[in-house]
């Protein structure tokens, strides 16, 4: 590269790597609200919050969330902890000294010992699972009710509605007993709190999927049936026969709609126990008020549940409708080396629930400041830094420029941010105590004392 071309390359701009964004004001303050409802409706369930981090090893997702789905397979951001790699590249050297050719055959066929694969986090539970084992907190008073926000990372092909770095918020019930009260208490968390933000057009979907009993003895039916009509069944599902049979209800392909009907459904074929535990479920949402839809074919992408199943859609989403999924995934802290330990929980898309209150109109209109203090004079800027200190004080707006305006250009200025008022200090009002107080909606004027002003102004805004 020419020295030319190299200086053009360093001033090229940068942009957000594709499937992430910034999240702007005012936009930034419809997420605040979401969070802020979140943390209060979590906290009247008794949930506490715990922040995991936002890496881990690899193989807590694959273990948990399982190799054969499109997250672990496809989507998952892993890479080797960069820490590892100068001890790596040692053992590569020493590796094709011995023996010619050796190392670059360990690194291809990803056998060296030492290096640790480590994954941006594509969702939370096992991170939640992994800390409920690992400070031992099946010494608490159990069921454990911890609840989580963040980003989540997942390789997808961005479209409206998903991302690469995507924000969820979630809860997890973890210990105690796998009482279906639990489960409709869960499902009836979720629901007041989209009852609170407004969100428009909610629909619950409800499902059992059965336990470790009866669910491989569904799908192996299921695989039979659809081996029956592979040939009519796209690329994906055809696929699916072998790797996940219960993924092909997933379907969305119009062409295998009519086959998917004729499938046989898993109610008809749970055991006592999961029969029992779902029809109390519903018993259950129905004495808390929870209108649900029962949906033989909601099944989850993630290996992990067992029994009851939801997801919530609404209204404004288009394809990427589904804003909440949750279930049952007694045995998954097992599965990651702690004690036997029911569990269950949810993950709502929070870009999605955003989404969707912006196309509902349930956004807050973007907030201007309260006040624009537009200040001439020396004298006038020493009251104007104190008037500013005093009114945030009081929980106030306050926009202060920097430098002097003529008081035309600042109301102008005032105008443009949507302030509400504007506080006028000029040479008069220092001198008289009296501060000229302008509302912008109507042009109107008043005057005020410093103490009169604050208690107008908590009257008005
Ligand atoms: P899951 O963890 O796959 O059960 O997803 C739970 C919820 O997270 C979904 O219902 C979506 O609302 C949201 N979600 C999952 N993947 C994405 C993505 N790539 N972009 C935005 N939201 C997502």
């Amino acid at each position: 590269m020419s020295e030319g071309a190299a200086k053009k390359e360093d001033r090229r701009k940068f942009q957000a790597i594709r499937g992430t964004r910034d999240l702007l004001p005012p936009e930034t303050e419809l997420w605040n609200r979401v969070e802020q409802t979140a943390h209060e409706v979590f906290a009247t369930f008794g949930f506490g919050e715990i922040r995991p981090p936002i890496f881990e090893e690899t193989e807590l997702f694959a273990r948990s969330i399982g190799e054969e789905t499109d997250v672990v397979s496809k989507e998952m951001y892993s890479f080797p902890d960069p820490l590892d790699l100068g001890e790596m590249y040692a053992q590569y050297r020493s590796l094709e000294t011995t023996s010619p050719g050796a190392g670059q055959f360990a690194v291809w066929a990803n056998i060296l010992p030492g290096s640790q694969l480590i994954a941006a986090r594509p969702e939370a539970t096992a991170s939640v699972c992994r800390a409920y084992i690992e400070h031992g907190m099946q010494q608490l008073p159990q069921p454990v009710k911890l609840y989580y926000l963040g980003p989540m990372f997942r390789r997808e092909r961005p479209q409206k509605g998903r991302y690469r770095q995507f924000y969820q918020i979630g809860a997890e019930v973890l210990g105690g007993s796998d009482a279906p009260a639990i489960d409709a208490e869960v499902i009836e968390m979720v629901m007041t709190f989209f009852d609170r933000l407004e969100l428009q057009g909610v629909q619950l979907d409800i499902n059992s999927i059965g336990c470790r009993d009866c669910r491989p003895k569904y799908v192996e039916l299921l695989r039979a049936e659809l081996l029956k009509v592979k040939d009519k069944l796209g690329p994906d599902s055809q696929r699916r026969i072998e790797t996940n049979p219960l993924r092909v209800l997933d379907s969305k392909l119009e062409s295998e709609q009519g086959i998917i009907a004729t499938l046989p459904r898993i109610a008809d074929h749970l055991c006592e126990e999961c029969a029992k535990h779902y029809a109390e479920v519903k018993h259950q949402l129905r004495l808390r008020g929870v209108m649900y839809r029962e949906n033989w074919r909601l099944v989850r992408g993630l290996d992990y549940y067992m029994r009851t199943t939801f997801e919530i859609t609404a209204q404004g989403l288009g394809s990427q409708n589904a804003v909440c999924g949750g279930g049952r995934y007694d045995g998954l802290v097992e599965l990651l080396g702690g004690p036997p330990t029911k569990g269950i929980g949810f993950a709502i898309g929070e870009d999605r629930l955003i989404l969707s209150l912006q196309e509902s109109g349930k956004a807050p209109a973007a907030q201007g400041r309260d006040v624009y203090i537009a200040w001439m004079g020396e004298r006038a800027h020493a009251t104007a830094v104190r008037a500013a200190k005093d009114l945030r004080k009081a929980g106030f707006s306050v926009e202060l420029p920097p430098m002097e305006q003529k008081f035309g250009k600042a109301l102008g200025q005032a105008d443009k941010l949507g302030a509400r008022f504007a506080l006028i200090l000029g040479d008069n009002e220092v001198a008289s105590g009296e501060w000229t107080l302008k509302t912008l909606a109507d042009g109107s004027q008043a005057k005020f004392t410093e103490r009169d002003l604050l208690e107008h102004l908590r009257k008005s805004l």
